[in-house]
């Protein structure tokens, strides 16, 4: 997708002791391969700043740390892909990337749920992580639908985004219903569909579990970064508002 890989800015690699990155310049591709052995919900990596930088908008380069900041990663994280069966979690509350509930094993795929830290995506895409729970086409959790979230961990500004957003479809479906009591028109019902394309107005919660109340134990990952071209790039990148409205 992307005409050119991402020109690293950081000294590479800066993850060597737990990620190996593999670049292929031919298809413009990337992927990163675990190093480490990690239990269930392990400490990967922190996110420490420096290297990670605070940035105001989203770019292919950032990671969404709260409904209104991001952060650039500045390192070779950056080249951890996205897929529906995620071998790790960015938890931005924490700012710690941790194992998934299956822990890493040597030579595992380095990946994360994109949604589970994004509320829009300048550049939706289509999954080919190839799982059966695949997810299909991958945006902004703001433009996925309750089925295609449902048992994703999610971080907390994308719950409280959402739950948001269905707080105003109740309130826009209770003001719609009494002016169509009153005679009210079409437009006027239009509010429901403008604030959310794609979810149902009244779901309730995606099923999703929250993050374990687990305190990353310091020092079991080396704190220092690395850097690369990203297939974040070209797989999709993460960009445009963080704000629906
Ligand atoms: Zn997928």
């Amino acid at each position: 997708m992307a005409a050119s890989p991402l020109k690293p800015h950081w000294v590479q690699p800066s993850h060597p002791d737990i990620q190996e990155v593999i670049i292929n310049e031919a298809e413009f591709t990337s992927k990163s391969l675990s190093r480490v052995a990690l239990p269930p919900w392990g400490l990967f990596a922190r996110l420490d700043f420096p290297p990670c930088t605070l940035a105001r908008e989203p770019t292919y380069a950032t990671v969404q740390m709260s409904r209104d900041m991001h952060l650039n990663l500045n390192s070779d994280l950056l080249y951890i892909n996205h897929s529906c069966e995620p071998s790790l979690i960015f938890d931005m509350t924490r700012l710690v990337v941790i194992a998934g509930p299956k822990g890493l094993q040597p030579g595992d795929e380095l990946t994360f749920f994109y949604p589970s830290t994004e509320w829009t995506m300048a550049q939706p895409f289509d999954c080919l992580c190839g799982e059966k729970t695949c997810r299909g086409r991958i945006s902004g959790a703001a433009d996925m639908s309750d089925d295609q979230l449902r048992g994703m961990l999610l971080n907390k500004h994308i719950y409280e985004l959402l739950d948001e957003r269905k707080a105003l479809e109740a309130a826009a479906s209770r003001q719609a219903s009494e002016n169509g009591a009153a005679g009210g028109t079409e437009e006027e019902n239009g509010l429901t569909k403008k604030v959310n394309g794609k979810g149902s107005a009244n779901g309730s919660h995606h099923g999703a579990e929250k993050f374990p109340a687990q305190e990353a134990s310091p020092g079991a990952v080396d704190g220092s970064l690395r850097r690369g071209p990203t297939s974040r790039e070209l797989s999709g990148e993460m960009g445009g508002d963080t704000s629906v409205y």
